[in-house]
């Protein structure tokens, strides 16, 4: 027997946000492999009793490729359990060409995303019409280098929506980039340490000239995403372009039929 590696996205803690898809995966797994503490919630409260359950954190990947592929000769579904969404900064593409190559079948289950759990815990948006419709996911880099072009300066010249994951150890460097790409003082940062955590997510605002005291302050010095937008306290603002998502001609013209939002270019909000 040859059974199948799925690849899914646990969300980013909330056992509640892993997807249907992903839960039903769990519930019949034979085995999970999951990676960290961030998910062994998720791992421990869907897997079926005698499922086999290993944490990723002292694999190579060498060895999590042995493991998945002795569990995949053992059991017709395997789990290989990522915070988040498997597609960000997960090693997918390491841990599937080993699979593939030795003709393993695989899958994803996409997971929400950290950066999308960090805002929703703000009640923030990442997107706001006439301000910014572009988010950036990215990173400083850390060991591992950015690519050329991507070095968060030149990405934060556009004033986008930035969620930079993997950095707030490095939040001087994310302070000096924001700076040099000619962020005010006094824009608005965000940073949300475990995100959707029940009792341990931490929420901390504050601006790019004082953001690093106030984390410090808060003592958040891991798993936390920082948001730096231009959208950031759009819920007190004073004035508010409309979305025309809600605008009542629009809503004349399109709403009348089946309303959905994805299927019209200019329609979303
Ligand atoms: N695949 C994951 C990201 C893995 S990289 C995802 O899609 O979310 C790990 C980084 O993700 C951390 O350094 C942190 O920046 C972020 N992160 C993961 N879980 C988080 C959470 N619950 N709250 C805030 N940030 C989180």
């Amino acid at each position: 027997m040859s059974g199948k590696i799925w690849f899914v996205g646990a969300g980013p803690g909330d056992p509640d946000l892993i997807t249907v898809k992903g839960r039903k995966l769990l519930e019949q797994a034979g085995a999970v492999l999951f990676a960290g503490s961030l998910v062994d919630q998720a791992a421990t409260l869907y897997a079926p009793a005698g499922c086999e359950i290993r944490d990723s954190k002292d694999m190579t990947l060498e060895e999590m490729t042995d493991w998945l592929l002795a569990a995949a000769a053992r059991h017709a579904t395997v789990v290989r359990l990522q915070t988040g969404d498997p597609g960000l900064y997960g090693a997918l593409i390491e841990m599937t060409r080993p699979l593939t190559a030795a003709g393993i079948a695989w899958a994803v289950v996409p997971g929400v995303s950290s950066a999308m759990a960090s805002m929703a815990a703000a009640g923030e948006t990442l997107t706001l019409p006439e301000v910014t419709q572009t988010v950036i996911l990215t990173r400083v880099a850390g060991r591992t280098p950015m690519p050329p072009g991507e070095e968060l300066e030149a990405l934060a010249a556009h004033q986008t929506t930035l969620c930079i994951y993997l950095s707030i150890t490095l939040l001087h460097k994310v302070q000096d980039a924001l700076r040099a790409a000619g962020w005010a003082e006094d824009a608005p940062i965000l940073v949300v340490q475990k995100a959707s955590w029940p009792g341990e997510e931490k929420i901390v605002r504050g601006t790019l000239a004082d953001i690093k005291q106030r984390c410090q302050a808060a003592k958040i010095g891991s798993q936390a995403m920082i948001v730096a937008s231009p959208t950031l306290g759009a819920a007190d603002w004073p004035d508010l372009i409309r979305s025309k998502l809600y605008d009542p001609a629009f809503a004349h013209r399109f709403r009348r039929a089946s309303f959905s939002p994805e299927l019209s270019p200019e329609s979303s909000s």
